[in-house]
């Protein structure tokens, strides 16, 4: 008997349009992408439920013909390419003729379209990849395509979707990144009867500064760099403008968003010195090339991209950013846009005459900051490539481990790898019944550890681990229970954030709360912080909700299981009291009545001890009795 049958259309339909839409933002893209190949002056984007339920994209492009309305969403029916060599000279988003298949093969479809030259439009309604109807509408001259009900035949691929925030924010992004290559064009995006964007045609500037907010009106650097080979243009944000997220980085392949880590630590290895680690510049740059040095075969919903030369691409944009950084710095008074108020300073607007630099030279000020044996003076040539450290009590910009620094300065956490057992350390490790005994004596060594004792042994604690430990197993169990309670702000802080950051933050407003910060929308993809977790310091709130989103994207669903305990981490330690700080008795007294309290009393939740254990049988061991 024979075993091999095709499969009806539909079927393949719905299997090819796997690759095409995995969920309501590949969706978005494709139909974006239509309505600017069709020409489109103006295009509207509506999305209900994260576009579960409908995703629209209204358009007033060239429109189709009665025929061309039902064929389009016939599988390779394409009006860009008739021969493999099209492909080279390839100028429109589109060209495979496989998004609008996979669109009627996944949805419930109702098309309107009409072209300029006809009197009436025509109504296409599709489902299962089987049109259902056709009629004459009346119409404006464009597009309108909605799809409902996303997936409502493919239940495995509809269960798999995200959280409404999770879905919008992916949303967002791909509206962003068309809106981006496309300024000269008005787009608008409504979300659940909500305007959430509403972008006039303009110049790219103008387009950014739409999207991220006005305060990046004088925050941007031009780039600009033409050769033979290839040209850049876009902006850079400034370097204050860095943020702990990564989300801002948008960089074009010939109009076509591309995801590239190579090319992305191009631009920011350009920034080096200029912004902490751990933090990403903003950035929007196009770059222009012929498209045969660029890998075309690659799939157009894949962002990844292949060029003949990559190295020599790396290089152009690395030195591209780092003129237009350069040009920046050197005329800061027009370019740092600053207060007026200083700009009339007369040390800032008044020339620096021969006769005033003799006058500075000879005054004290400018003594105290050249003479020898001044705490601040820097000896020329001196190291300064570990200064951040400094600044920075958890070591992360240095890889030197923090043991060899010894004495005063050793702020840094234990790295990870100094975790690892060696033979001394587990000597010290403590037993599981390490337990701190109530009324011993108490007393902090070198501004980081805490030492007392039990029953049998010396117990030594790491103040910052310590303190961890408490507030993590404080946080989680403020999941199942009460809310932390709030210090209400007398200056509440406003957050900018990207509107797909912003979607995303909607959506654990509430998580927030219960975790003792209360935001509230404020403005286009802003929030205002009215508070914070009322027994705890944080020298920087901001960061923490930085933080945490970071955490969200990183984890890709606020329902996974470790959301709530990544949240409760971050928390714990950004709120832990820091190596190097002054305890009183009375907080070391607290703090170990807390430890004693905790499920895992002896063991930080990134697995480092949490305190060494001098047990009685090691003394006397050690003294030979
Ligand atoms: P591709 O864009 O790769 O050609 P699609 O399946 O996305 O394939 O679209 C098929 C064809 O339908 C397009 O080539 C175009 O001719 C037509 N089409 C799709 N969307 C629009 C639109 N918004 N306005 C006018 N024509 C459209
Ligand atoms: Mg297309």
């Amino acid at each position: 008997m024979n075993i091999i049958h095709h499969l009806p259309p539909n079927i393949a339909n719905q299997i090819a349009a796997g690759e095409v839409i995995q969920r309501p933002a590949s969706a978005v893209k494709e139909l974006l992408e239509n309505a600017v190949d069709a020409g489109a002056t103006e295009i509207q984007l509506v999305v209900v439920d994260a576009g579960k339920s409908l995703l629209q994209v209204i358009d007033n492009g060239r429109g189709m013909s009665e025929v061309d309305a039902r064929n389009c969403f016939g599988r390779h029916a394409t009006s860009k390419i008739k021969a493999i060599d099209d492909l080279f000279h390839i100028r429109t988003m589109g060209f495979r003729g496989e998004a609008l298949a996979s669109v009627a093969a996944v949805s419930q479809v109702l098309l309107r379209t009409k072209r300029e030259e006809d009197e009436l439009g025509t109504e296409v309604e599709i489902e299962n990849s089987h049109v259902l109807r056709q009629d004459p509408c009346q119409s404006s001259t464009g597009t309108s395509i909605s799809m409902k009900n996303l997936f409502f035949n493919v239940p495995a691929r509809r269960n798999f979707l995200k959280a409404d925030a999770v879905e919008m924010k992916h949303i967002t992004e791909e509206f962003m990144r068309v809106a981006l290559s496309f300024p000269q064009v008005y787009f608008s995006l409504h979300s659940n009867g909500k305007e959430l964007f509403h972008l006039d045609a303009g110049t790219l500037k103008q387009r950014i500064v739409q999207l991220m907010g006005s305060s990046y009106a004088s925050k941007l650097v031009q780039v600009n760099e033409k050769t033979d080979y290839l040209t850049i243009n876009g902006f850079i944000g400034k370097p204050e403008t860095a943020k702990k997220t990564r989300g801002d980085q948008f960089l074009f392949v010939n109009n076509r968003f591309i995801r590239n880590p190579y090319l992305n630590h191009a631009v920011v290895s350009a920034f080096e010195e200029m912004i902490p680690s751990g933090c990403f510049p903003f950035f929007v740059l196009f770059l222009d090339m012929d498209p045969s040095q660029v890998d075309v075969n690659v799939h157009p919903t894949k962002q990844e991209i292949k060029f003949t030369d990559e190295k020599i691409v790396y290089a152009f944009v690395r030195s591209a950013i780092r003129h237009a950084l350069a040009q920046f710095s050197v005329a800061p008074s027009m370019d740092f846009g600053l207060d007026a108020s200083i700009q009339q300073l007369d040390a800032v607007a008044k020339p620096f005459t021969a006769d005033k630099q003799q006058e500075a030279i000879a005054g004290s000020l400018y003594k105290s900051f050249v003479d020898r044996h001044q705490a601040h003076r820097i000896e020329t040539g001196s190291n300064l490539r570990n200064w951040k450290d400094f600044f920075d009590p958890t070591g992360s910009s240095s890889t030197s481990g923090s043991s060899e620094v010894g004495g005063s300065f050793n702020f840094a956490e234990p790295a990870m790898q100094s975790a690892q057992p060696t033979t001394s350390a587990s000597v010290y490790k403590p037993s599981s019944s390490a337990q701190p005994l109530p009324g011993a004596i108490v007393f902090q060594q070198n501004l980081t550890y805490i030492v007392t004792s039990s029953d049998h042994s010396v117990l030594i604690y790491h103040q910052q681990l310590l303190h961890q430990q408490v507030l993590f197993e404080k946080f989680k169990a403020t999941w199942e229970g009460k809310a932390i309670p709030v210090q209400q702000s007398m200056f509440p802080q406003a957050i900018q954030l990207s509107p797909a950051d912003a979607q995303l933050l909607q959506g654990i407003l509430p998580d927030l709360l219960q975790m003792g910060y209360p935001l509230e929308p404020f403005g286009s993809n802003a929030f205002l912080l009215q508070g914070s977790p009322a027994d705890h310091v944080s020298e920087n709130d901001a960061a923490v909700i930085e933080m945490i989103l970071e955490d969200v994207k990183d984890i890709g669903s606020t329902l996974h299981r470790s959301y709530k305990e990544r949240m409760a981490k971050t928390l714990a330690r950004k709120h832990a009291i820091k190596a190097g700080k002054t305890l009183t008795v009375e907080e070391m007294r607290d703090l170990l009545e807390r430890i004693s309290c905790c499920e895992n009393p002896v063991m930080h939740f990134d697995g480092k001890p949490l305190l060494v254990e001098v047990k009685g049988s090691f003394l006397s061991d050690a003294f030979q009795v």
